[in-house]
């Protein structure tokens, strides 16, 4: 994969892409991360990027010319037309299917903003999606793209090793993930439940999804409402929802 990441101050990616499993990922040839600065697409002598909104008001507005010459300078050599995700508070929330979705791409471009906002023209024809990491606003669209490109990159095939599984992930599987231990087995007062060392496998596999469920109708209900339940997972609910509604003696 190749992930282009349109920004005016590039050196806020140098630590995320070049450590940990992003870092790893990179050195392997997995996936190609570049920053371009659009300010050097600016087309005037001062390389401004931005300018007042028409209409007055308060904040400076990220002008079309620079981003839209930025993405074409890496488009129009290609063949395919790439995913080009405008980081943006009003967009589509982020969430881990979205990432799934993205992670089948082979080339990602991110707009990442700043100011007041952007020139309304590139929403309308330059982007194919526009994403948003949650109902708050940030100074930029900086560590929202960083946000995204990590969950995205850690579902690359060959990226994550075996010591940490996408697969079983809470949000992947539509739950929220069961609880972990490790060593030692006594800590404190607190011993780690007899299950997970009892060593039979098939025992702590009905534990470990026995215990997404009841996290996710504690913590995250809302999960359950698109969950495909089985018929054995349907029974546990009822039990964990009829135990929850016990009174506390
Ligand atoms: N005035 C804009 C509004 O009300 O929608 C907010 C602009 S914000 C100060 C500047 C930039 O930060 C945005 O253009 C976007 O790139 C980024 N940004 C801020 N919050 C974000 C969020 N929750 N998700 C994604 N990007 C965000």
């Amino acid at each position: 994969m190749r992930i282009d990441v349109l920004t005016l101050f590039p050196a806020m990616f140098d630590g995320v892409f070049s450590s940990s499993i992003l870092g790893k990922a990179r050195e392997k040839g997995i996936v190609e991360l570049n920053t371009v600065n659009f300010r050097d697409y600016a087309n005037n002598k001062h390389n401004t990027v931005d300018d007042y909104p028409y209409g007055g008001g308060g904040g400076m507005v990220l002008k079309a010319e620079p981003i839209f010459a930025a993405v074409e300078a890496l488009t129009e050599p290609l063949a395919s037309k790439p995913r080009i995700v405008l980081m943006c508070p009003q967009g589509e929330t982020f969430a881990q299917r979205k990432a799934e979705e993205l992670s089948g791409e082979e080339h990602l471009i991110f707009i990442c903003g700043h100011y007041e906002g952007y020139d309304e023209r590139i929403r309308e024809h330059l982007v194919t999606d526009e994403l948003s990491i949650g109902d708050y606003v940030l100074t930029g669209g900086e560590l929202p793209a960083m946000v995204v490109i990590d969950s995205v990159v850690r579902l690359l095939p060959g990226v994550l090793g075996n010591e940490t599984s996408a697969v079983t992930d809470s949000f992947s599987t539509g739950l929220l993930e069961y609880p972990h231990y490790t060593r030692p087995e006594q800590f404190r007062d607190w011993k780690v439940p007899d299950i997970l060392l009892s060593g039979h496998h098939a025992n702590i596999e009905k534990w470990r999804k026995q215990q997404a469920l009841r996290r996710t109708l504690e913590k995250r209900p809302d999960l359950l409402e698109n969950y495909p339940l089985t018929k054995e997972e349907k029974r546990w609910l009822e039990e964990l929802r009829r135990e929850m509604e016990q009174p506390e003696l």
